[in-house]
């Protein structure tokens, strides 16, 4: 499949390739820049992928707008950059088409243009649920309106409908609208059942109000919506604030995924295995099920980075996590420090945890000079016991430096 571009048409050269370069900066997709209209039309008959189009209204041989009705003709996602007003209210259909506009006004202009154009691009992998109990001309017009700025977007009637989906998967955001025809008590519920699972910047949520019911709107926003949008607002409006709220919960999210991430394999790192240790330990117990607690450690791995350098160690870290991750799959592993790691979970069988701690050693011993240039081997400690989660880790602790004291390579239960 060949690739898409990013196609900027300006007559302006120097703007073209300012904003070219501050487009470059921020993605990896090639960029091409047109002039004039038939410069686009040539390069269209090429037959290229356009991702996005950024296009200038006024082009010497296109003066009122004709290069972005030829783009839309051939259904490309376009925002329109212009130094005048572009109205699409005061235009025909095929302009309503217009994924965006951006006066061409200060240079913030330039930085814009380049997100929405960004933003355009990625849209297609972000999903908004809109919540609307009953199929309005307004819920149709945002339905519309998302699929010009290319969201994945799902109806649903009924709050009910949106936690089961929720059960499976989270979307960018959530749109609830018309309100008012749902019960009033049954979107307060709805809210508090989200907020349960995810901050407002985890899932943002916003609401659709009509101007008579703004109280209700803020009223919504202190119970853990995000923000409101007027069914009275511009598109513009609309798609601004949708975009604000979206980037701003995946900044959080990816400040979130580092903070809860080792750094080098991925792995939860300490704090957080801790947290969601804890949070299932307590669990585990409320429920009288039991838990297990297995902490493995390379041996000798001073070893291993005195003889092949310190990059070779980290390799070695990575791969062990690695095995952990496919070995252990259904529980929480993390990384305790160094070389040492740690898994967690509920206890079905212990002969079968044990058999499959085995797997993991065997395997570490097996495959590490063959994959990595270096052989290693694992110890390993596993314990069941404790009443609280700190004498369960002190307790396989334990048992994982009997094994190093009887040898090392092997597991030891407790
Ligand atoms: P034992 O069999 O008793 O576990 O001995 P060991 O050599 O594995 O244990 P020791 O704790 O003496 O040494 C661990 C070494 O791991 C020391 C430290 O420099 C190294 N280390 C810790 N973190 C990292 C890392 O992120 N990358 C690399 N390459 N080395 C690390
Ligand atoms: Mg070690
Ligand atoms: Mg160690």
């Amino acid at each position: 499949m060949t690739q898409s571009i990013f196609l900027i048409i300006d007559d302006q050269k120097s703007i073209a390739q300012v904003l070219k370069q501050k487009l470059s900066e921020q993605s990896h997709l090639p960029i091409k820049i047109c002039n004039s209209l038939a410069e686009t039309e040539m390069l269209l008959a090429t037959g290229i992928k356009i991702e996005v189009a950024l296009c200038d209204q006024n082009l010497p041989d296109a003066p009122r707008g004709e290069t972005i009705h030829y783009l839309l003709q051939k259904h490309i996602p376009t925002v329109v950059f212009s130094a005048s007003f572009y109205d699409p209210k005061n235009s025909d259909n095929q302009s309503k088409k217009i994924a965006d506009f951006v006066m061409k006004d200060s240079p913030a202009a330039l930085d814009y243009a380049v997100s929405i154009m960004l933003s355009l691009s990625q849209n297609p992998q972000r999903k908004v649920w809109l919540l609307s109990s009953n199929q309005s001309n307004y819920s149709q017009k945002l339905i519309n309106m998302l699929n010009l700025q290319r969201y994945q977007v799902s109806t649903f009637e009924k709050p009910q409908k949106i936690q089961e989906q929720l059960s499976k998967e989270r979307p960018s955001i959530i749109l609830i609208e018309d309100s008012n025809n749902l019960h009033q008590s049954e979107v307060y519920h709805f809210i508090e059942e989200v907020r349960k699972d995810y901050n407002k910047n985890q899932l943002p949520m916003m609401i659709c109000e009509s101007s008579e019911h703004i109280y209700s709107a803020i009223k919504m926003m202190k119970y853990g919506v995000n923000d409101f949008f007027n069914t009275s607002f511009t598109a513009e409006e609309f798609y601004v604030r949708l975009k604000q709220n979206i980037e701003l919960s995946l900044s959080y999210q990816a400040i979130e995924h580092i903070s809860q991430r080792d750094g080098l394999t991925q792995v939860l790192n300490r704090r957080y295995f801790f947290e969601l240790a804890e949070k299932k330990f307590t669990q585990l117990q409320r429920n009288d099920t039991q838990f297990f607690v297995i902490m493995a450690d390379i041996d000798h791995f001073k070893n291993v980075n005195d003889n092949h350098g310190h990059h070779k160690g980290d390799e070695a870290i990575i791969y062990l996590a690695e095995q952990l991750e496919s070995h252990f799959s259904d529980y929480l592993v993390g990384r305790f420090g160094g070389e040492e790691f740690c898994v967690f979970g509920a206890l079905s069988n212990q002969a079968v945890l044990a058999q499959q701690c085995e797997q993991l050693r065997t395997t570490i011993e097996q495959t590490t000079q063959e994959r990595l240039g270096v052989h290693f081997t694992l110890s390993l400690g596993l314990c069941s016991t404790g009443t609280t989660i700190s004498e369960a880790f002190s307790n396989a602790d334990s048992a994982l430096y009997r094994s190093k004291n009887a040898g090392r390579n092997q597991l030891t239960l407790c």
